[in-house]
């Protein structure tokens, strides 16, 4: 049993990005942070340039022929985007920009201009052409933004990179999306021990910890990025039919499954069905496990077959 770690961190996606292996391995470091930097500058909005920004460009103009990678994660998007009870919506860009959470100049807009963003957000005015990998926003003014699924997505790469360097145990950790590979070397039964940050903390307190054998583990929550006025908080994942951040139960949803990329998808749509309708779906989906941080200090825990939880926080409790 190997009983060392090594961790490699940078600041990449606006995250610290950081990479656990059991022997240390420069090449496969510089290979891994190489392509999350591929990745993301194909991928983000918070630049001039990107594919995604090339064909937000053209919106209202003309469609824009993408990568074939890129072009499937928007297929996936789109298809997610367009399911029935879904608050994910990837043509959501208007309104991200609009509010700015988390950003430079964040605010509160007025009624009239959420109104007027609004109208730029409907997903059905996209067009995607699987022959030629070309994207076309109907209309001008909208814009894509693949925020609440680019990290799972580029989760899932890394770890294709790993196991193609013979990699086979490694934590990836992306600001929140947690990648485990195989089992874990330092315990005897091969579990990952993966901390739930306990929402609002100040110090970085845990609500508990996730024990889990190579699988993803995804939170999506309202501590992320937000910012208060008038004693109002305001985070970041928004009500694509009100244009305000969705308000309900919840503080956070953590998703354990078999990829990122699902665990990124179904941490904000069940977020945004909210506990009782997100039970409901997890029912008929025993694949995917979830855990529940309420407003109210409870947790509550679905599908426990694919995950342990160990409550450590005296804030919280386990119904
Ligand atoms: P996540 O942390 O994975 O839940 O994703 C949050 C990010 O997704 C935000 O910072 C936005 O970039 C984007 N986003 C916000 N609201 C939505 C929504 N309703 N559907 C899809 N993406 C969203
Ligand atoms: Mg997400």
């Amino acid at each position: 049993m190997l009983n060392s770690s090594h961790e490699y961190t940078q600041v990449l996606m606006g995250t610290t990005v950081s990479l656990t292996l059991y022997e240390p391995n420069e090449t496969v470091v510089h290979r891994v942070f190489h392509t999350i930097k591929l990745l993301e500058d194909k991928l983000t909005v918070n630049r001039r340039h990107s594919e995604v920004m090339s064909i937000n460009a053209a919106a209202g103009k003309h469609p824009v022929i993408v990568s074939r990678a890129v072009f499937s994660l928007i297929e996936q998007a789109y298809k997610v985007s367009l399911m029935p009870n879904s608050c994910f919506n990837f043509a959501i860009g208007p309104l991200v920009k609009l509010w700015k959470i988390g950003f430079q100049g964040q605010q509160v807009p007025s009624p009239q201009q959420i109104h007027d963003q609004l109208l730029l957000t409907d997903p059905n005015e996209i067009e995607l052409d699987p022959k030629t990998c070309a994207v076309f926003l109907k209309k001008k003014g909208m814009e894509i933004d693949l925020g609440a699924i680019a990290k799972g997505y580029i989760a899932d790469v890394v770890k294709v990179v790993l196991q193609q360097n013979n990699i086979h145990q490694a934590i990836i950790n992306l600001g929140g999306n947690v990648l485990t590979l195989g089992k874990s070397p330092l315990d005897k039964n091969g579990n990952w021990q993966i901390g739930l940050k306990e929402p609002f903390s100040l110090n970085n307190e845990l609500v508990g910890i996730i024990q889990v054998n190579d699988k993803s583990v995804v939170t999506s929550g309202i501590y992320e990025r937000y910012f208060t006025l008038n004693n109002h908080r305001y985070h970041h994942i928004f009500d694509p039919s009100t244009g305000y951040p969705l308000d309900n139960e919840l503080e956070s949803v953590t998703v354990i499954s078999d990829t990122s990329l699902e665990g990124d998808i179904f941490s904000t749509i069940l977020y945004g069905l909210g506990v009782k309708k997100a039970g409901n779906y997890l029912i008929e989906h025993p694949n995917l496990s979830a855990i529940f941080v309420l407003k109210n200090k409870t947790i509550e825990l679905v599908n426990t077959d694919n995950f342990a939880f160990q409550l450590v926080s005296q804030q919280y409790v386990l119904p």
